[in-house]
C-alpha cells in the first residue's frame, strides 16, 4: 500500500500508534493515543467511462501528476454521496467536457497494490466536440489503431481499452471482472 501512514488523530489531532484494537480485529490500526479512536483505512473505487464515437474511443491527455502528458480514459476517485455511475459520468464531463449517455458497466478491476477498486462504464458520445478541464491538456478521438498504447498512463486504462476493442470484435460485449497485482 502506498498510502502514506496516518499520524495524527482526525478528531483530537494527537499522535496516533499503529497496533491491533482490543475488539478482536486482526490488523493493525491508527489508534489516538489520546481519545482512543481507531481510524481504519480502506480502499478507494475510482470511476470513468470508455467515451465511444463511432469505430474511435476518447482519451485524455493527462495535464497532472502522477502521469502528466501520458493518454487516459476519464476517471477519477468517486465522491461521497454519488453513485459509481454519476462518478464515472462527472470525471467525463469534468476532464473532457464530453456529452454522452452512459451504458453498461464494463471493467472492474481490483488494484491491491495501491488499495483501490477501478470500474469503468461504457458510453455513447453525443457528438464529437470537447471542453477539457485543467486536468486535461488534450481530448481526442482514437481509432484502434491509433491507440497510443505505449503512451497510456495506467495499467487499468489499457487492460479496459484491450477488453473493448476484443469485445467489439467479438461483437459481444460484456462485464470483466479481474485483478491487478
Ligand atoms: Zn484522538
Amino acid at each position: 500500500m502506498h498510502r502514506s501512514p496516518i499520524q495524527f488523530c482526525k478528531t483530537c489531532a494527537a499522535p496516533v500508534a499503529y497496533r491491533l484494537p482490543d475488539d478482536g480485529d486482526t490488523r493493525e490500526r491508527a489508534i489516538c493515543t489520546a481519545c482512543h479512536l481507531v481510524h481504519y483505512e480502506n480502499p478507494l473505487n475510482v470511476v470513468g467511462t470508455v467515451p465511444v464515437w463511432g469505430d474511435q474511443v476518447l482519451l485524455c491527455k493527462r495535464n497532472i501528476e502522477p502521469r502528466k502528458g501520458k493518454w487516459t480514459l476519464p476517471a477519477g476517485f468517486m465522491e461521497l454521496g454519488e453513485t459509481t455511475e454519476q462518478g464515472a459520468a462527472r470525471e467525463t464531463r469534468e476532464e473532457a467536457g464530453a456529452e454522452f449517455k452512459v451504458q453498461d458497466l464494463f471493467t472492474v478491476m481490483s488494484v491491491p497494490r495501491v488499495g483501490q477498486v477501478h470500474l469503468y462504464y461504457l458510453a455513447q458520445l453525443s457528438h464529437d466536440r470537447f471542453d477539457p478541464g485543467h486536468e486535461t491538456q488534450e481530448a481526442r478521438l482514437f481509432s484502434e489503431a491509433e491507440i497510443p498504447w505505449n503512451e497510456l498512463a495506467f495499467r487499468t486504462v489499457k487492460e479496459t481499452l484491450e477488453h473493448y476493442f476484443a469485445d467489439r470484435a467479438s461483437g459481444q460485449f460484456k462485464v470483466h471482472a479481474f485483478d491487478i497485482e
